[in-house]
């Protein structure tokens, strides 16, 4: 029998749009691992794996992708390097970088399918975020000592932030790295990991082969041997929903290895480029993200710029207005040059 022949005797299945989708997966800790192991052996075409973090010796119980020799390793390219072994037929791009310098929103918006296996509340909430300003679907994962929840966030509904009060919406945890978050430490096992990460592999399976509509957020405990669907609701005063309009995004013929004067250097004198995340150095202000305070000869890349980004334009003076630039190719910080 051939690799994938059993998949064709499952209804619904689709091993052809499976081979030409794209799911970008931001997470690469054990739940991440888990899902991204089923989706490369389910035979999905492209994986984009995006990660800050490096494998850490706690990580060794619980994500099957990393072995004792890879502590210290970027956990992105490590994941990516046995994902390769597992399926030839998937090309994996690791991102080792925080997610607003990993996935450019352009990266987001043209994905098949967004697939969040964060563990930080506020990196959760950026990315939801994110999404929400391309009009990107998002899938996202979370465990709980024996169960967890899987959430499919579609783009008018509600977010991951609407199901938080204004309060939790604010938390400023240390988005990039798990071992510093300031929320408790729970407890965290491979059997769970592995789970709630083929629960959210089997669902981003049927989303990308259209086998039919997929429940919101299902909440799943093991305990109690559950799996219950749980209604999740927009809340209005959510600020996570403001899209980027498609007709106000033009794409420049620069990608994240170009230079900040190569932005800078097309505008028009009252207009100014920004970037989503502060420039390196610089304290977290609106002022600290003016490409034009970056020098001039440093690539976006290293600016914390990502791959195929769309950075907001803003005019200020009479015609105050906002338009938006969109890089194109790859050449991201923490991919191949
Ligand atoms: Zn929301």
């Amino acid at each position: 029998m051939g690799r994938f022949d059993r998949h064709a005797l499952i209804a619904g299945w689709d091993q052809r749009r499976l081979a030409g989708s794209t799911v970008v997966l931001c997470g690469s800790g054990a739940l991440g691992s888990q899902c991204a192991q089923a989706l490369a052996l389910a035979g999905v075409g492209r994986l984009v794996l995006c990660d800050p973090d490096t494998v850490s010796e706690s990580n060794l119980s619980r994500a099957p992708l990393f072995r004792a020799a890879d502590i210290g390793a970027p956990k992105a390219a490590v994941a990516a390097r046995r994902l390769a072994e597992l399926s030839p037929v998937t090309r994996v791009d690791a991102r080792t970088a925080p997610l607003v310098s990993g996935v450019g929103l352009a990266e987001l918006r043209d994905a098949s399918l967004v697939v969040s296996c964060l563990d930080s509340l506020a990196a959760r909430l950026q990315l939801a975020g994110r999404c929400q300003q391309m009009g990107a679907a998002l899938l996202d994962g979370g465990t709980s000592a024996w169960g967890g929840e899987i959430r499919l966030y579609e783009a008018d509904g509600p977010c991951f932030g609407c199901g938080l009060t204004a309060r939790d919406r604010a938390a400023q945890d240390d988005p990039w790295s798990c071992t510093d978050a300031v929320v408790p430490e729970a407890g965290a096992s491979a059997p769970v990991s592995a789970l709630i990460g083929s629960w959210l592999a089997v669902t981003a399976v049927r989303l990308l082969c259209g086998a039919g509509p997929a429940p919101g957020v299902v909440r799943v405990d093991a305990a109690g041997g559950t799996a219950t669907p749980v209604t999740a609701r927009r809340d209005p005063g959510c600020p996570l929903h403001s899209r980027i309009p498609a007709d106000l995004v033009s794409a420049v013929p620069y990608t994240a290895q170009s230079t900040a004067a190569d932005l800078t250097g097309r505008l028009a004198p009252e207009e100014t480029v920004m970037t989503w995340a502060p420039l390196p150095g610089t304290a977290p202000t609106r002022e600290s993200t003016r490409l034009a305070d970056a020098p001039p000869r440093a690539r976006l890349a290293d600016l914390g710029v990502a791959p195929r980004e769309i950075l907001p334009v803003v005019t200020a003076g009479r015609t105050r207005g906002i338009r938006y630039l969109e890089l194109s190719g790859a050449g991201g910080k923490g991919t191949p040059r």
